[in-house]
């Protein structure tokens, strides 16, 4: 973990982030082991964790680059919210009767 200042959205002022860090050991091996296919992996892990940090003040994880995580794709589908439908099982939300993937009829919960 790394810390930077950045301007807290939660907080409205500039608070200590603390940024998460890529072992970049540990990748090095991993790519070695499987011979480079771990290379895409390690870029994106590398990329990601550059891209996000968390306000240590209020714990808000705050993406570098504008929004939130989440924020633009809306609500993560959770257990509380969603259920997999059975004949594709895809997640679609508890309240819907008919799956929005594949089309087939579901009981509402
Ligand atoms: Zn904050
Ligand atoms: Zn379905």
């Amino acid at each position: 973990m790394t810390n930077i200042v950045l301007h807290c959205k939660n907080c409205d002022e500039a608070t200590p982030h603390a940024q998460p860090q890529t072992s970049h050991v540990l990748h090095l091996l991993l790519s070695v082991v499987t011979v480079g296919l771990w290379l895409p992996v390690w870029l994106l892990v590398a990329l990601n964790n550059r891209g996000q940090a968390t306000c240590t003040v209020c714990g808000r994880e705050v993406g570098m680059f504008g929004s939130s995580r989440g924020g633009v794709k809306g609500m993560r589908p959770t257990p509380d919210t969603h259920v997999k439908c059975p004949d594709c099982a895809e997640l679609v939300r508890r309240e819907a009767r008919v799956c929005r993937h594949c089309g087939c009829r579901l009981i509402p919960q």
